[in-house]
């Protein structure tokens, strides 16, 4: 459904994705995976053009990073005949206590989670209207993937990364009215508890789900599935936030 299209996947190099980009890949779309880490880039860029119709390339780029990720976005969009669909994905974060808190690490987390979606999509948006004017599909994705942490009242262990959730959800939503026109969709995907290297490496993650009884929490492929209908819909329908939560959290 996504063949002839291309898309750029921030974040690639592992969890939610890594997942998405398979998964827009076997949709058929073209895959620029963007991170900093191209080992793991090049390897799930072999992973998916060994599958027939295979077309990955990674672009090894620090988000926080205004001029490489453009250049990246840009290099991406040359390679791949533009841009219809571009996935905000990169991300992460701590959780603690205010009082005791590294503001270093509160910068780094807007560097990534805000700043860095701001640098992403500033690069992607000329890319997306033209797409969205000029390739046959008449519409073009722009998808954040932001957080249960950027819908609900925020809890208080989670205060910066909550508060960088926040920001993007505001910001897509502004960008929707505004791109309406242009038939640039700009989506929201709010995900629950997900088991990536995020929630497992131990850097300080904190769950704020209850721990399940037999469901288990979601998988990274849970999100892509969700990020596939969202950018699958017909050019007349807008699907713009999706939340998706194990179903045992509360
Ligand atoms: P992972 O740690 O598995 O993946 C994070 C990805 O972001 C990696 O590919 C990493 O690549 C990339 N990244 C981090 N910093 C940068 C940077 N400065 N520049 C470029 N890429 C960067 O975590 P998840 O898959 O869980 O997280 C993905 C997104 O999902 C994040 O936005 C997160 O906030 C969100 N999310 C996750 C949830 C969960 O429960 N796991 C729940 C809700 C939202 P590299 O290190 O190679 O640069």
């Amino acid at each position: 459904m996504l063949i002839g299209t291309s898309a750029v996947v921030t974040g690639a190099s592992s969890g939610i994705g890594a997942a998405v980009a398979q998964a827009l890949a076997a949709e058929g779309a073209g895959v620029a995976l963007l991170a900093r880490r191209r080992d793991r880039l090049t390897s799930l860029a072999d992973t998916i053009n060994a599958r027939a119709g295979g077309r990955a390339r990674p672009y090894e780029a620090d988000v926080a990073d205004a001029d490489a990720v453009r250049a990246a976005i840009d290099a991406a969009a040359a390679d791949g005949d533009g841009i219809d669909i571009m996935i905000n994905n990169a991300g992460g974060g701590t959780w603690g206590p205010a009082v005791t808190a590294d503001l270093a690490g509160w910068h780094d987390m807007v560097e990534v989670n805000l700043t860095g979606v701001l640098n992403a999509t500033h690069a992607a948006l000329p890319h997306l209207t033209h797409a969205a004017a000029h390739h046959d599909r008449g519409v073009a994705d722009l998808v954040t993937i932001s957080s249960i942490a950027g819908r609900k009242v925020p809890s208080p262990h989670s205060n910066v990364y909550s508060a960088t959730k926040h920001a993007v959800g505001a910001f897509t939503e502004a960008l929707r009215q505004e791109l309406a026109e242009h038939h640039v969709r700009a989506g929201l995907v709010e995900p629950g508890l997900v088991v990536t290297e995020l929630t497992t490496s131990g850097r300080d993650y904190v769950p704020d789900a209850t721990n399940p009884t037999g469901y288990g929490l979601l998988q990274p492929d849970d999100i892509a599935a969700a990020v596939v209908f969202m950018v699958t819909r017909p050019r007349h329908v807008a699907l713009n936030e999706m939340l998706v939560r194990p179903t045992e959290q509360t």
